[in-house]
Parts: C-alpha cells; sequence; structure tokens
C-alpha cells in the first residue's frame, strides 16, 4: 500500500485481483477518490460478502465494482476503456484467512492474471504482488512468477523485497 500511494491518484482506475477482505480493497478506493474507480475480482461469494460490507461501511460503495470471477479474466470482464488506462493491480495471493484454505490462488493461473495486468497497466502504472510460500503450492507459485517476470524483459522494472515471511513484488510499466 505505501508503494501504490505514491502512483493511485484521485480520479485513477485500479483494479485489486484478490479482493478477500476487502482491506485493499478500501485502500484503493480512497487512492482513487470520488471521481475514480476500483474494480475488484475474487472466486467465493464469502470473500465478496466481507469485502463488500467493509466497502459500505466506509461509505466507498460508488466507486468500487466487484466481480466473481478468477483475476484470470481480467481482460475480458474489464469496461472497453479501461485497457492502458489501469494506474495499478494489487495481487495478495493464497488463501482467504478464517476460510476454506483449498481455495488459494494458483500458479498456472496467477501467471495468466499477471500478463493481463501488465497489458491494461498505463505507463508508470504498477503491479504490486504479496505471495506466500508457507501453504500448499505458495513455494511453486512464487517459483512460477520468478519465471514469468523473467521473460517480462525490457517492458518493466521489478522490485522483488524478500522476508523469512511474503514476498513482496512491485512491477512498473515502463512504456
Ligand atoms: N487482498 C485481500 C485483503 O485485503 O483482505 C486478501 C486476499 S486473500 C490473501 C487471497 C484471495 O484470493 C482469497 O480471497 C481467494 O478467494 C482469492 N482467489 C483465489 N484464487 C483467485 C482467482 N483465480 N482470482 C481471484 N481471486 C482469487
Amino acid at each position: 500500500q505505501q508503494a501504490l500511494s505514491g502512483v493511485v491518484q484521485a480520479g485513477d482506475l485500479a483494479i485489486d485481483a484478490t479482493v478477500g477482505n476487502g482491506h485493499d480493497l478500501v485502500f484503493l478506493a480512497k487512492q482513487v477518490g470520488i471521481r475514480g474507480h476500483v474494480l475488484g475480482f475474487d472466486i467465493q461469494t464469502a470473500a465478496l460478502q466481507q469485502a463488500r460490507a467493509r466497502i459500505a461501511g466506509a461509505g466507498l460503495g460508488e466507486r468500487v465494482s466487484l466481480r466473481l470471477c478468477g483475476h484470470e479474466n481480467m481482460v475480458a470482464a474489464l469496461p472497453v476503456e479501461w485497457p492502458g488506462q489501469v494506474a495499478a493491480v494489487m495481487f495478495n495471493l493464497g488463501y482467504l484467512p478464517g476460510f476454506d484454505k483449498s481455495l488459494v490462488t494458483r500458479a498456472e493461473t496467477t501467471v495468466i492474471a499477471l500478463s493481463q495486468a501488465l497489458s491494461v497497466l498505463r505507463a508508470g502504472g504498477l503491479i504490486s504482488l504479496l505471495a506466500y510460500r508457507g501453504h500448499p503450492g505458495g513455494a511453486a507459485e512464487v517459483t512460477a512468477v520468478d519465471a514469468w517476470l523473467a521473460q517480462c524483459g525490457r517492458q518493466c522494472r521489478v522490485v522483488r523485497h524478500d522476508s523469512p515471511g511474503p514476498i513482496l513484488y512491485l512491477v512498473e510499466r515502463l512504456a
């Protein structure tokens, strides 16, 4: 959120690729302001219910749309005027805390979603991605993300922040 706060401005379009409990969604909705908009994706009804309640509680419902849909379908679900105009796409991988831990993000679909996210960003736009290695499939997902980033070439600038826990990737679209 700190890295994105300098990138996502009032009036911007932004995407939350893993809505979950809606914490990042609230952050993005505040950043885009009353004239901006945030589109959020999750595969779980429970997640969207939690997030909807959080957004409504913060009085930000007007600037948010939610899709019960995998982020690997992001481009197809986007309004026609969004591609090339998106300021940021946030990914917080893994499972929904407090719910079914088998409903996790998966390497195969995560890299599809990353390609789509990069394709819809404006120049200077940012993908943030938080990845966890502790759950089944988590380490493989990190390997897949690293492989995807390695083939991005000069299209983007990547910063990887390692920690004993999650890894934070910041991917800036250059042109
Ligand atoms: N960003 C959230 C927040 O601020 O509360 C936390 C996200 S949680 C760690 C990960 C979420 O990704 C879960 O709610 C899970 O249902 C969702 N998810 C799993 N696979 C997905 C997919 N293919 N597309 C979109 N969301 C997915």
